[in-house]
C-alpha cells in the first residue's frame, strides 16, 4: 500500500480524499495556491506545499509545480480528485514517468474517453447503446443541414472535448442550425481550444442516469448501481439521488450487466462513471467520466462501500474487496449541491462566511471544507458543500433532507440553500417525476410568478 499520497486538488474533494487516506494510515500532502493558504484541505493534511498564485492555470493546473512538490515530499502516488487534472492524460503520463502512481485509469483510457467522439464510437463498439447522431465530427464544410434533417430536429451540437455543459447548443429547426453551430464552435474553442463538434438528436424528456463502476487490475469489475442526476441547470447537476426513482431492479441489472461487460472488454482500471440519457424505457450513452464524481457519496450511502478507499486500493494493485454478488442496495440517498451562488440569479457569491452551522443527526453527512470566517476565493468552482442524506425509503430521505436544510446555516454569502429548500416542497420532486428539463422550466415559472 502507498505510504504517502499527494492530493492534487482543493476544497471538499481534497478533504474527502484526505479523510480516506488518514483512515487507511496513509500520509497526505496537500498542494495549494496562494489564495488557499488557510484552506481546510491544507490544515488537515500532514504536509502542504504552495504551488503558485491564485489562478488555477498557475497552481492547480500547473503540472510541473505539482510534480516538483511530489518529488520533494517523496510521495508514491498522486490523487487528482475531480476536475482540474483528473482527466488529463498527459499529466497521468508524467506522473507515471516520475515513478509514481496516478490514482486513476491508464492515460490511454483517459484519452479515449476524453474525446467524446471516440468515446461514443468506443461505446458503440462495446455494445453500449448511444444517442443517434453524426458519425464522428461534423464536417463544417459539408452539408450540415442534410445531416440535421436525417437525424431529425431538434438537434444538439456538442463539443468533442466538452465538459461542464460547455459548448453545447440546441437547434430547434434548420432556421437556427447555423447559429447553433457557430456558437457551439466558438464556445468549444474558447473553453477547450478545440472547435471540433458533433451532432446528436436532442432528447425531449430524458432523465440523466449514470452507472458507477470500479475495476481492479486482476480482471474484476463491478457496478454500484445508478445515480439519477436529472435535476440540472445549464446541463449542470444540482440535486442527485440513488437509486433513481424511475429505474426498476430489472432495468438496473440489465444496464449494469452491459456496462460491466463493456468495461471488462476495455480492460479498464479504477473508478469510472458511464452517463446515459433514459427516455421511454431506452438508455442512450452520452459520455464516460474516467474519475471520481462529485456525487459519489450517494452511492456510498446505499452500498456501504467507501469508493475512495476502494479506488486507492485498486490503484495500489490490490484486488477489489468485494464482488458483484456482495453488493446490495439499501435505502435511498440524496445529495444537494450547495454552491456559493444566488439562489435565483445563480451569480457566484464569493466572500467571507460569517456564520456556519452544519446539520447533523441520523443519516446526515456534509462533505465540505467550509468553516466560520472562511474567505471563499473568487477563482474557483462555486461548490462549497454537499449535503448528503440517507433514509430507509425515498420518502424518509426527502423528509430528512428538508429537516437538514432547515438546520443548515450559512451567512455572509449567497448560497443555493433556499433553492434546495424550495425543491423539497415541489410536488414533482416529492413524487420523483422530473426529467433533465424540469428544473429550468420550474425556475422560469417561479421567476414569472415573482414578476407578476
Ligand atoms: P458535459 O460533459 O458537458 O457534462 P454531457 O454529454 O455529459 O456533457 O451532457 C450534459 C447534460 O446535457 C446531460 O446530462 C443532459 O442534461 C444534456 N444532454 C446531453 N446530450 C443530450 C441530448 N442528446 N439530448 C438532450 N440533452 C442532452
Amino acid at each position: 500500500m502507498f505510504q504517502k499520497i499527494l492530493i492534487a486538488n482543493r476544497g471538499e474533494i481534497a478533504l474527502r480524499i484526505s479523510r480516506a487516506c488518514r483512515e487507511m494510515g496513509i500520509k497526505t500532502v496537500a498542494v495549494h495556491s496562494e489564495a488557499d493558504a488557510d484552506a481546510m484541505h491544507v490544515r488537515l493534511a500532514d504536509e502542504s506545499v504552495c504551488i503558485g498564485p491564485a489562478p488555477s492555470r498557475e497552481s492547480y493546473l500547473n503540472m510541473q509545480a505539482i510534480l516538483s512538490a511530489a518529488d520533494v515530499c517523496g510521495v508514491d502516488a498522486i490523487h487528482p480528485g475531480v476536475g482540474f487534472l483528473s482527466e488529463n492524460a498527459a499529466f497521468a503520463e508524467m506522473v507515471e514517468e516520475h515513478g509514481m502512481t496516478f490514482i486513476g485509469p491508464t492515460p490511454e483510457h483517459i484519452r479515449l474517453m476524453g474525446d467524446k467522439i471516440t468515446a461514443k464510437e468506443t461505446a458503440l463498439a462495446l455494445g453500449i447503446p448511444v444517442v443517434p447522431g453524426s458519425k464522428g465530427a461534423i464536417d463544417v464544410a459539408g452539408d450540415v443541414k442534410a445531416l440535421a434533417e436525417k437525424i431529425g430536429y431538434p438537434v444538439l451540437i456538442k463539443a468533442a472535448s466538452g465538459g461542464g455543459g460547455k459548448g453545447m447548443k440546441v437547434a430547434q429547426s434548420s432556421a437556427d442550425l447555423e447559429e447553433a453551430l457557430r456558437l457551439a464552435r466558438t464556445e468549444a474553442k474558447a473553453c477547450f481550444n478545440n472547435d471540433e463538434v458533433y451532432m446528436e438528436k436532442y432528447l425531449g424528456h430524458p432523465r440523466h442516469i449514470e452507472i458507477q463502476l470500479i475495476a481492479d487490475t486482476h480482471g474484476n469489475v463491478a457496478h454500484l448501481g445508478e445515480r439519477d442526476c436529472s435535476l440540472q441547470r445549464r446541463h449542470q447537476k444540482v440535486w442527485e439521488e440513488a437509486p433513481s426513482p424511475a429505474i426498476s431492479e430489472k432495468a438496473r441489472e440489465k444496464l449494469g450487466g452491459i456496462v460491466v461487460k463493456a468495461i471488462k472488454k476495455l480492460g479498464y482500471r479504477g473508478v469510472g462513471t458511464i452517463e446515459f440519457l433514459f427516455e421511454d424505457g431506452e438508455f442512450y450513452f452520452i459520455e464516460m467520466n474516467t474519475r471520481l464524481q462529485v456525487e459519489h457519496p450517494i452511492t456510498e450511502m446505499i452500498t456501504g462501500i467507501d469508493l475512495v478507499r476502494e479506488q486507492i486500493r485498486v490503484a495500489a494493485g490490490l484486488p477489489l474487496s468485494f464482488r458483484q454478488k456482495d453488493i446490495s442496495f439499501k435505502g435511498h440517498a440524496i445529495e444537494c449541491r450547495i454552491n456559493a451562488e444566488d439562489a435565483e440569479t445563480f451569480i457566484p457569491s464569493p466572500g467571507k462566511i460569517q456564520d456556519y452551522l452544519t446539520p447533523g443527526g441520523y443519516g446526515v453527512r456534509v462533505d465540505s471544507a467550509m468553516y466560520q470566517g472562511y474567505q471563499i476565493p473568487p477563482h474557483y468552482d462555486s461548490l462549497i458543500a454537499k449535503l448528503i442524506v440517507y433514509g430507509d425509503t425515498r420518502e424518509e430521505c426527502i423528509n430528512r433532507v428538508r429537516r437538514a436544510l432547515h438546520e443548515y446555516v450559512i451567512t455572509g454569502v449567497n448560497t443555493l440553500l433556499p433553492l434546495h429548500r424550495a425543491l423539497t416542497e415541489a410536488e414533482d420532486v416529492i413524487k420523483g417525476e422530473y426529467d433533465i428539463h424540469w428544473l429550468e422550466k420550474w425556475l422560469a415559472l417561479k421567476a414569472q410568478k415573482a414578476a407578476a
